[in-house]
């Protein structure tokens, strides 16, 4: 069965990616205003009372801050792990009981028709999470929110049909910002902070080797990165490796601030 995905929105100031297999529909995060990602899911020609799910990586605001309305809003059930309960409960309000939902990080389980893969992220969170999401022979998964491309990430969206994979961060350009604090720059640069472009370059290489053969670049910084720049750095240390673009891979770009592509992935292509 195909499944489709649209990245909403993806970056530092909000995230919300939609994912599709059937009939089964679902949020990864919903971290723009609840009227925000229900105007983006109409856009797409999805309505909002339709989503089986909105499954949370992790607390931050830029993941959460629309979960809570679109859950009372719409009765969408609400999955995260007991302890990303814990550290967003305040955040998001009262959540009607029968749509809080928990699982264990280290089970699979199965929406619908999507079958969900949670795993461990490096990342300053109470219990962040990234997912791979199956459908028969298709996955598509996430990687971002990531200080480091870790082992077990790597091995947990290898060889997935699409990755969205953080190009978070130009250092230089985040050094010399004057509105982050040093404390603020340090916990970005950290091994549980965000992947910078440099690294994200690195690890599409290990993702392409690995079978991945369409990655979409997501959680931009609004302040710290640039589209074009994000791109180019990914584009040459590919060419570097000898890896064709448009060939063994296609690279596309996750907008921070509109709708971005919607992608459809077919069964054995
Ligand atoms: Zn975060
Ligand atoms: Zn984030």
């Amino acid at each position: 069965m195909d499944m489709i995905f649209c990245p909403l929105y993806s970056g530092s100031s909000g995230n919300a990616l939609f994912v599709q297999a059937g009939q089964t529909r679902v949020l990864i995060d919903a971290g723009k205003p609840g009227k925000t990602v229900d105007e983006a899911l109409r856009l797409i020609g999805v309505e909002p009372q339709s989503l089986d799910a909105i499954l949370i990586t992790h607390e931050h605001s830029d993941h959460i801050s629309g979960a809570g309305v679109l859950c009372r809003k719409y009765r969408i059930p609400v999955y995260a792990t007991p302890d990303t309960w814990l550290a967003m409960d305040k955040k998001v309000g009262a959540i009607p009981d029968g749509l809080r939902r928990t699982f264990d990080k280290k089970q699979d389980f199965y929406l619908g028709q999507l079958g969900v893969v949670p795993f461990a992220i490096p990342h300053d969170a109470a219990d962040p999470v990234g997912y791979r999401l199956w459908c028969g022979s298709v996955s598509i998964a996430t990687a971002t929110d990531l200080g480091h491309f870790s082992k077990g990430v790597k091995e947990a969206v290898s060889g997935a049909s699409l990755v969205l994979l953080e190009s978070n961060h130009d250092p230089d350009m985040l050094m010399a910002n004057p509105h982050y604090s040093s404390h603020l720059k340090q916990r970005i640069l950290s091994n549980r902070g965000h992947l910078s472009n440099d690294a994200c370059a690195n690890a599409l290489v290990q993702l392409v080797e690995s079978g991945v053969h369409h990655v979409i670049l997501g959680h931009l910084s609004g302040e710290n990165n640039l589209p074009e720049l994000a791109l180019q750095t990914s584009e040459d240390r590919a060419e570097e490796a000898g890896i064709r673009l448009g060939h063994d891979l296609s690279l596309d770009l996750a907008w921070r601030d509109r709708v971005g592509g919607v992608y459809t992935l077919k069964e054995g292509a």
